[in-house]
């Protein structure tokens, strides 16, 4: 991998649309951004000029089954694990990992391996510790100790509730484990964030609630996904966003069903006045797509993809939902802070990882950097 790496492109958000076209890469990080920059003659450096591509914040997937989920069904059901390039063909960077409902065929040693797999192939991934189950798995038997010790680890998920698969956590489960979690991040300086998955359930985000108004737990600890399986989790979620100054997350579903997709789940919470700031999307993919019936037998399953994120992200700047300076928050920025990963990633300016990813005209991904290395496209 060069050393120095001077990017030239035909247009550059950071998120915000700027002048500049260039960007120095160097050892991993940008140096500076600029127009007409330059090296010194003699200094080793590897020149990329795409005047076609416009260079944005690459792209951080907060929910992806990693090692695969699944599993449903009976062991013929498990889901595959995801490749490099599955991720770096997106335009994404940075991934965490999360296991779901099976946390007996897989664990978070398994996850852990398959992030240290992941960043040997040159992609940015953390994990969460923990699955749907309570109490959770854990690395090191402790979840305070995995949140301290394991640089990997920036949480815990998904931890389910309001679902038929979940453990049915009581709230003061909820809420000794939340605040292991606040605690084991700060002795390593982490955010520690609770990543939770909602399932379908008549409860919906009471329990979340309930945690943010009857304790000390401070909203940005916490992060609900799926937010959109349903019309009415959806309004529950703007609802809670609004009173809570809180976030939520949008899964980018293929098929929505009874839900709605990423795009229309977007335009609604933008609608009912909830922040661009407060919301974030991510995929899901290598997850399940379980169908169960009105009782809960099982019916049949799908593999989730990562193709929809970035499809419906497409279609909020295409249809101007948003415009890109925006919608890149809900993909990179929002999502950065989000984790606690704001002072290194979700920007383009200088002193922050080389992370980019260039776009077509059409919004396509072209080229993925991690950390200042070309990992997807080629010049
Ligand atoms: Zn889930």
């Amino acid at each position: 991998m060069p050393l120095l790496t001077l990017l030239r492109v035909g247009r550059l958000y950071t998120p915000a649309p700027v002048d500049e076209t260039d960007i120095l890469i160097a050892d991993g990080r940008i140096a500076a951004l600029g127009r007409d920059l330059a090296v010194p003659e003699k200094w080793p450096v590897t020149l990329i000029e795409a005047p076609e591509l416009t260079a944005v914040p690459a792209f951080i997937d907060q929910h992806v089954h990693v090692t695969g989920g699944g599993g449903e069904g009976g062991c013929g059901t498990r889901c595959p694990e995801i490749t490099a390039h599955e991720i770096v063909s997106m335009g994404i960077a940075t991934v965490v990992g999360v296991l779901g409902t099976d946390s007996i065929s897989r664990t978070p040693a398994d996850l852990l391996a398959k992030v240290r797999g992941l960043r040997a192939e040159g992609v940015c991934a953390y994990m969460y510790t923990g699955a749907y189950r309570v109490p959770p798995p854990t690395l090191t038997g402790d979840l305070q100790r995995d949140l301290a010790w394991i640089p990997e680890v920036i949480g815990l998920g998904e931890l389910a509730i309001s679902d038929h698969r979940s453990s049915q956590p009581r709230q003061d489960e909820i809420e000794r484990l939340v605040s292991d979690v606040r605690v084991g991040a700060m002795l390593a300086g982490k955010r520690g964030i609770c990543h939770f998955h909602l399932g379908d359930g008549k409860r919906g985000l009471e329990p979340l609630r309930r945690l943010l108004t009857e304790t000390e737990i401070p909203a940005d600890q916490v992060i609900p996904t799926h937010v959109n399986r349903l019309r009415s989790l959806l309004e529950d979620a703007a609802n809670y966003a609004l009173t809570l100054d809180a976030c939520v997350d949008v899964t980018a579903f293929e098929d929505a069903g009874e839900g709605l997709s990423a795009f229309d789940a977007v335009a609604f919470l933008l609608e009912r006045g909830v922040p661009v700031e407060r919301i974030t999307l991510s995929s899901d993919c290598n997850g399940s797509l379980p169908e169960f019936d009105a009782k809960g037998e099982y019916l049949g399953m799908g593999v989730a993809r990562n193709t929809a994120l970035i499809a419906d992200w497409q279609r909020l700047v295409r249809e101007q939902v948003l415009p890109l300076e925006q919608a890149l928050g809900l993909i990179s920025g929002n999502v950065a802070r989000v984790l606690g990963l704001q002072a290194r990633k979700g920007r383009l300016a200088a002193g922050f990882d080389a992370d980019i990813t260039l776009l077509d005209g059409e919004l396509r991904p072209q080229m993925t950097f991690v950390a200042g290395r070309c990992l997807y496209g080629a010049r």
